[in-house]
């Protein structure tokens, strides 16, 4: 049977209009005039008075993983199903190779994990870590004919992560080959290494000095860098976790260069700052690049749509007592925050206050993202795309808790939040009716991207 979500008002990244979205099996199937649906036979979902959005989608998250020590406290089962609780109906993840695995096998080995557990649709990033040799080189193109068309390198982390430039530029050339996107994590780690050696020397290498051991200048020298390196390869770069507007602002100048450049922030840079490191758990806000000044938050909320086109996630489900072992020592904090169920709400609510439209909110959330990263059917309810979407009650105002993610606290604590996500649907499903589960088997499917365009 058809489904009608009846009476409210669809928000796309072009604007909002009053429409009934029909739903037919998986896709919508049209957006019908309220007059014209009256007498529809359909189950209907009633949405009046409400919003209607496309669901989110989070192009960067990170689902059971291990950093050093640490493995974070989710698996997909209860990641996606706090997604889907905060009105994200798609997510991409990353594929990070094992030892002897060459991109493309370790992107076979996730689809695998996350099939059959996954309650939303999901897909890849490949990535390279430590040495871009040739077996890593030829994963590019293998894993863009899997469908991940995109590849992770971090110039922070020696030793665990991170690739010499000379290693970052010869990805993007391969990168630009295979019409694949180059995401990277941006930090010099030379300035981060003496900027720790000089805390340690003063014995104040904690939480609370976290954003000296990470300071804005290694973000930004380091950004420079990819910016230049993409221009001289062709690539296209996507510049994760962004946290200084000067760095948004270096984007916007390199694509005015004629450089494929983009960027995302996430919700922990825009909505907090570094004073969180000063509070008693400061242990529990460590993520790198750290939070900075206030004014820095402020800057960003400027260049959102403009220089950056995404507000991502960058979920890490680490709890309190993983966070807290290591709290005497920022530098072996595992680093990351949970946020994957947060991110719409956040962005929903500062909608409602009026600090960005709905349709922005649609645009970096969902429409934006799922262009860029090649996702089809998703980020828009226009007649053909994949039925995912959210009803918002726009009046609704509660404070962040009883969350769903695997772990005991989130960074945005006791915030008043405006808006609640009410229904969840994707792929034609119903996962959340009036806030609460009822999502039956997992019917998350693997999203095989499209390449860039040439
Ligand atoms: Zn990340």
């Amino acid at each position: 049977m058809d489904t009608l979500v009846r009476g409210g008002t669809v928000v796309l990244e072009s604007g909002r209009l009053r429409a009934d979205v029909l739903i037919r099996g998986s896709r919508v199937a049209g957006l019908l005039d309220p007059r014209e649906s009256a007498g529809f036979k359909a189950r209907v979902i009633d949405a009046s008075d409400l919003l209607v959005l496309p669901g989110g989608v989070d192009v960067h998250t990170h689902i059971g993983i291990q950093f050093g020590e640490f493995t974070t406290r989710d698996d997909f089962g209860s990641a996606t199903r706090a997604a889907a609780f905060g009105g994200t109906t798609s997510l991409l993840e990353f594929a990070f190779p094992e030892p002897g695995e060459d991109p493309a096998e370790a992107v076979e080995r996730r689809i695998s994990q996350a099939s059959g557990q996954a309650v939303i649709d999901f897909g890849f990033h490949a990535a390279i870590a430590q040495h871009a040799d040739a077996d890593a080189l030829a994963g590019i193109e293998r894993a863009a004919k899997l469908g991940a068309p995109t590849v992770k390198v971090f110039t922070a982390y020696r030793g665990i992560m991170m690739l010499e430039l000379g290693d970052v530029m010869a990805v993007m050339r391969e990168a630009a080959k295979a019409r694949s996107l180059v995401m990277v994590h941006a930090e010099t780690e030379a300035i981060v290494e003496r900027a720790v050696g000089e805390l340690r020397e003063r014995g104040i290498a904690d939480a609370r000095h976290h954003p000296q051991a990470r300071p804005g200048i290694a973000e930004l020298d380091a950004a420079r860098s990819v910016l230049r390196l993409a221009a001289e390869t062709g690539a296209a770069v996507y510049l994760v976790h962004v946290t200084l507007p000067e760095v948004a602002e270096e984007i916007a100048r390199a694509r005015a260069d004629g450089v494929r450049a983009y960027g995302e922030t996430c919700p922990h840079y825009l909505f907090l700052d570094e004073s969180v490191y000063s509070t008693p758990h400061g242990e529990r806000f460590v993520c790198s690049p750290p939070m900075r000044s206030a004014t820095a938050a402020r800057g960003l909320w400027r260049t959102l749509g403009t220089s950056l086109t995404g507000v991502h996630s960058d979920h890490c489900c680490f709890d309190s007592e993983q966070k807290k072992v290591y709290a005497s020592d920022s530098t072996r904090i595992p680093p990351g925050l949970p946020g994957v169920e947060t991110r719409m709400p956040l962005l929903i609510s500062a909608a409602l206050s009026g600090r960005l439209s709905m349709p922005d909110v649609v645009r970096l959330c969902s429409s934006e993202p799922a262009r860029l990263f090649g996702m089809q059917g998703k980020g828009s309810l226009l007649p053909g795309m994949d039925a995912d979407l959210i009803v918002v009650d726009p009046r609704a105002r509660h404070r962040l808790d009883g969350l769903h993610m695997a772990t005991d606290y989130t960074p945005f604590a006791g915030m008043e939040i405006r808006g609640r996500i009410e229904t969840v649907v994707a792929g034609g499903e119903v996962l959340v009716s009036a806030g609460r589960w009822v999502g039956e088997k997992p019917a998350g499917r693997y999203i095989r991207r499209r390449r860039l365009e040439a």
